[in-house]
């Protein structure tokens, strides 16, 4: 029987390189992403790597899109086996104290409140069909401090918190919860970013032992690893995948 993996954000960047990758073992996927034009796109080329595909549209940061987006899945595939909780922004890349307070309530909304919604809901149909895996995304600045990203960084760190006390709660039940902790990766997310912000692009690529950005095709594999049964007996990690980066902080 095909697996059902839930990608949130799956509409660009990490989202759309695990889903594709996903694809290639097979998995059904439901793309959730609050972009529709770019959802539908998604959908498309994962129903040309043979699998099945549905879009669902959401703001993750709204309880009632999350339980939506759960119910929706379940009726159409009947279950949900792997869950990649991976949506967010990364905000200006101001300095905290020039961050006004909408830009930092956003930020919380979608980065943290939608990670927690998303592992409620997903959460209780794993657990009720016999358990799960999920992949929640944090960050390098989830797990070391870094400036011009206090905000996002905080929300990172609550991602690392929610993954360690889940599986203390539910790996009993069948449930497996872990964290990546990408680097700077070549996404639409981080392009924007240095763009806005040029400098933080060159001190980020020195500062990377392996001196090059990560891919979206990389993060995907480990995804792809944690998610599938290959992984059954890792749980409650939190792995970086950045090139060396957190290792010389
Ligand atoms: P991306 O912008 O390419 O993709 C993010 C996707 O999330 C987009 O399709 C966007 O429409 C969607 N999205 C944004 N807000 C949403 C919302 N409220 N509801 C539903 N969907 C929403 O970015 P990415 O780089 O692939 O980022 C994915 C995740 O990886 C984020 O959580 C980001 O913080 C994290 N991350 C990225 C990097 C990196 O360097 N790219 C590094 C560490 C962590």
């Amino acid at each position: 029987m095909s697996k059902i993996a839930i990608i949130t954000g799956g509409a660009s960047g990490l989202g759309l390189a695990t889903a594709s990758r996903l694809a290639q073992e097979g998995v059904n996927i439901s793309v959730v992403d609050v972009n529709e034009e770019a959802g539908a796109k998604a959908v498309e080329q994962l129903k040309g790597q043979g699998v099945d595909a549905i879009f669902v549209k959401a703001d993750v940061s709204k309880s009632a899109d999350v339980k939506n987006y759960v119910d929706k899945t379940v009726e159409h595939f009947g279950t949900i086996d792997y869950f990649f909780n991976n949506a967010g922004i990364s905000g200006s890349g101001k300095f905290f104290l020039d961050t006004d307070i909408e830009e930092i309530e956003k930020i919380v909304e979608i980065n943290l409140f939608g990670a927690l919604y998303g592992v409620r809901y997903v959460a209780e149909v794993m657990l009720k069909n016999g358990g799960g895996a999920i992949v929640n995304t944090s960050s390098s600045a989830g797990v070391t401090g870094q400036d011009s990203v206090v905000t996002y960084s905080a929300t990172k760190h609550a991602i690392v918190g929610i993954t360690k006390s889940m599986v203390a709660e539910y790996a009993k039940d069948g449930l497996r919860v872990n964290a990546i902790a990408p680097g700077p990766t070549e996404t639409p997310m981080v392009k924007e970013f240095y763009e806005a912000n040029p400098k933080m692009k060159e001190n980020a690529t020195s500062g990377i032992p392996q001196k090059r950005l990560g891919t979206p095709e990389e993060v995907a594999e480990l995804v792809t690893f944690l998610l599938t049964s290959n992984a059954n007996y890792i749980n409650g990690e939190v792995i970086r995948i950045d090139g060396g980066f957190t290792n010389t902080k």
